[in-house]
C-alpha cells in the first residue's frame, strides 16, 4: 500500500489521501456528507500566451492574474487538495509565496499546466514537486506529446489531462501500455469552445465513447471529471456496481470551483452560474450545496 500522504475527518466520513494520489473515503453513514469541499478547482490567472482555439476559459496575454492574497485562502483546511490552474499558473508572479502559504496551511496543492509550458519551465516544476510545494502535477495535452510522456514516466504523480473531442482516439493507442495515468475532461460548450466545436469534434467523441472499453484498461489509471462521465456514458461501460464503488460524487457535494480572477465561485469550472467569493470556504460551500439541492 503507498504512504498515507494525509488522514482527516470531513462532515460524517474520513478521507485518506495516498502519495501515489489515490483518495479514499470511508463512512458509517448511508451517504458522504461534507462540511466542507475535499477539494477545490482553483483559477488563479487568465494569462497564457499558448491561445488555444478551444480554451473554454478565453485564457490570452492580455489575461488578468487573480489576487492570491484573498482571505478565503486563509479558510482552506488541513488536508483538502488545491488544483491550481489558470490560464497559465506558472506565469502568475505570486505563485511561489502562494504555494509556501498553502504548505503552511497543511493544504495539498496540485497544479496543472499545459505541455507547451510544462517544456518552457521544466526546471520550475521539477524544484515544485522536489521541496513539496505542489504533489500531482497535470498535464494538458491537446495530442499525443512524447515529451509529456516521457515526463510523466519519471515523475509518480503526473496525470496527462486529455479534453474529450479534442485529443483523437489513435492518440490514446499512442499512449498505451506503457502505465501511465489519464484524466478525461468534458468537452466545455463555452468560452472559445463555443466556437470551436463542429462536427469533426463531435465525432472525436463519438469514437471515444465506442472505444472506451479499449482505452480504460490501456492505462495504469484512468479517471474522469463529471462532464466527461456524463459525455461518454461511464457507467454504461463499467457497470453500475465499479461506478458506484469508484464515483466522488457530483459536483458541489464535496468539490467547488473558486475563480480568483473574477473573485466568484461555481459548482464546477463547467458551470455557467456564478456568484460573488465570499471570505470563507463555508460560505461559499454550504450557498452551493443549496445550489446543488435546487
Ligand atoms: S487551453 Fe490552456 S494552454 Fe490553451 S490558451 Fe487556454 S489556458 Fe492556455
Amino acid at each position: 500500500m503507498p504512504r498515507i500522504l494525509t488522514r482527516y475527518r470531513n462532515g460524517n466520513y474520513v478521507v485518506t489521501l495516498y502519495a501515489d494520489g489515490t483518495k479514499a473515503k470511508e463512512t458509517m453513514g448511508d451517504a458522504f456528507i461534507a462540511s466542507f469541499p475535499d477539494s477545490i478547482d482553483l483559477k488563479i490567472t487568465d494569462y497564457c500566451v499558448n491561445n488555444c482555439s478551444m480554451c473554454h476559459e478565453r485564457s490570452s496575454a492580455a489575461g488578468r492574474h487573480g489576487v492570491l492574497s484573498h482571505p478565503i485562502i486563509d479558510t482552506f483546511h488541513s488536508g483538502m487538495e488545491v488544483a491550481i490552474g489558470g490560464g497559465n499558473p506558472l506565469s502568475h508572479p505570486d505563485l511561489l509565496p502562494f504555494l509556501k502559504r498553502l504548505k503552511e496551511r497543511r493544504v495539498i496543492p496540485n497544479i496543472t499546466v499545459n505541455v507547451i509550458d510544462l517544456k518552457k519551465d521544466t526546471a520550475l516544476i521539477e524544484e515544485l514537486i522536489r521541496a513539496r510545494l505542489v504533489y500531482g502535477v497535470g498535464v494538458s495535452c491537446h495530442a499525443f506529446d512524447e515529451f509529456a510522456v516521457d515526463f510523466a514516466l519519471a515523475h509518480t504523480n503526473v496525470v496527462l489531462h486529455v479534453i474529450n473531442g479534442v485529443f483523437p482516439v489513435e492518440d490514446y493507442r499512442k499512449l498505451a501500455g506503457k502505465g501511465l495515468k489519464v484524466l478525461i475532461l468534458g468537452y466545455k460548450e463555452f468560452g472559445r469552445g463555443r466556437e470551436y466545436l463542429s462536427s469533426a469534434v463531435r465525432e472525436r467523441m463519438r469514437e471515444t465513447r465506442e472505444h472506451l472499453s479499449e482505452i480504460l484498461p490501456a492505462f495504469k489509471v484512468v479517471s474522469f471529471d463529471n462532464l466527461a462521465l456524463t459525455q461518454l456514458a461511464v457507467k454504461e461501460v463499467i457497470g453500475t456496481e465499479r461506478f458506484d464503488e469508484m464515483y466522488m460524487g457530483a459536483d458541489g457535494e464535496a468539490s467547488m470551483y473558486v475563480d480568483l480572477v473574477r473573485e466568484e465561485y461555481a459548482l464546477s469550472s463547467a458551470s455557467e452560474e456564478r456568484m460573488p467569493l465570499e471570505n470563507t470556504l463555508e460560505a461559499c460551500f454550504q450557498a452551493l450545496r443549496g445550489t446543488a439541492r435546487r
